[in-house]
């Protein structure tokens, strides 16, 4: 009896969570773990395999969020969850598919980048599932982890990874790092297949700015750091400026020169796309690993202030610099303040 009335909670317990996702008119045989309630700013809502079909059902298969202002402009991208246990960077995109409403140019969003990543859990110390509250009922997001799942990958990983351009060698696991791997292969591994489809979409899409959201331990020399490919260094320290002046300290480095397959390297030196990683803090990450969402000291909406505000100075320094029809303006854009004060719930929608 007792087995039996585990068992119906349990069910009932995913059914909650399940219910709004199933729900979703773009359900497709593929993956789908985040609850994510677009904006009406969201005109098309694809998968990732429409840019390279071999990823159609497979467990790298993500949705590709498409808001469209419909008058010339650039085009954005942003991807979270490239590393599936860096929750700050998955929510950020999310936050901008709920929000996000241009007036000028398109934005592109992939919450979830690799999806096979948010499927398991590396650790057993943080929670798999993150309730965050909102005004309107709790909402669940998957913490997954750093890696492509093994199982997933086609092969066991190497003893060692190097990328085909060069450089350091790495653990095998690192071959089924998505940001190692990049441009990837059409047909590599499946985190190289995915790699190729992302390259794929950039250049099709023709992406004139493109943000790639992680989080690293508070420890690491990266915590609060901007990546920028080389060619688009400028773009990044003028926001970098004006984002002391609202108080937030940001570090600026460009791409390494031997270091290859990430994506600000790589995403900047084959599309035309200005390439940029941000990093925020993320205790999870540490070595005593806090609370990915309330640590007192650098707790969610914090992070996701950053990410937010990071990409606005980015986007303003490009508006300043660029051809009068490539701005990027957005008649909705989500309060990066806001979100500092009263926490992550208050901008998830409905
Ligand atoms: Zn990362």
């Amino acid at each position: 009896m007792r087995r039996s009335v585990s068992l119906l909670l349990i069910c009932t317990f995913f059914f909650l969570i399940l219910s709004p996702i199933c729900s979703d008119p773009f359900y497709g045989a593929s993956t789908i773990l985040h609850d994510i309630r677009p904006s009406k700013g969201i005109v098309q809502i694809s998968w990732l395999s429409e840019w390279f079909a071999p990823l159609k059902g497979t467990p790298s298969d993500t949705r590709v969020f498409i808001a469209d202002s419909k008058k010339p402009g650039a085009t954005v991208f942003v991807a979270g969850g490239t590393h599936a246990n860096e929750i700050a960077g998955i929510i950020s995109a999310v936050i901008l598919v709920e929000n996000a409403i241009p007036s000028y140019g398109r934005l592109i969003v992939i919450p979830d980048i690799n999806m096979s990543a948010s499927t398991w859990t590396e650790s057993t110390i943080v929670p798999s599932w993150i309730r965050i509250d909102s005004p309107h009922g709790a909402r669940f997001f998957k913490y997954g982890a750093r890696y492509t799942d093994p199982v997933h990958q086609g092969m066991t990983d190497p003893d060692r990874y190097k990328h085909p351009k060069g450089g350091d060698s790495f653990e095998g696991s690192e071959s089924r790092n998505l940001n190692r791997v990049y441009p990837g292969k059409p047909d590599g591994t499946l985190t190289e297949q995915l790699a190729w489809a992302v390259m794929t979409l950039l250049k099709k899409e023709k992406v004139d700015i493109a943000f790639d959201l992680h989080e690293a331990g508070p420890e690491s020399r990266l915590a609060n750091m901007i990546v920028a490919n080389p060619k688009n260094l400028d773009l990044g320290a003028l926001a970098v400026i004006n984002l002391e002046l609202e108080g937030i300290n940001m570090k600026l480095e460009p791409s390494s020169d031997v270091f290859h397959g990430l994506s600000h390297r790589e995403w900047g030196d084959e599309t035309s796309a200005s390439a940029f990683l941000i990093e925020t803090p993320n205790p999870a990450q540490a070595t005593d690993k806090g609370n990915p969402v309330e640590d007192p000291k650098h707790p969610l909406e914090e992070r996701v202030a950053i990410h937010l505000a990071t990409i606005e100075a980015i986007l303003d320094a490009w508006n300043s610099d660029c051809l009068p029809d490539k701005h990027i303006e957005f008649a909705m854009f989500p309060s990066w303040q806001a979100i500092k004060a009263r926490g992550v719930g208050e901008s998830l929608n409905w």
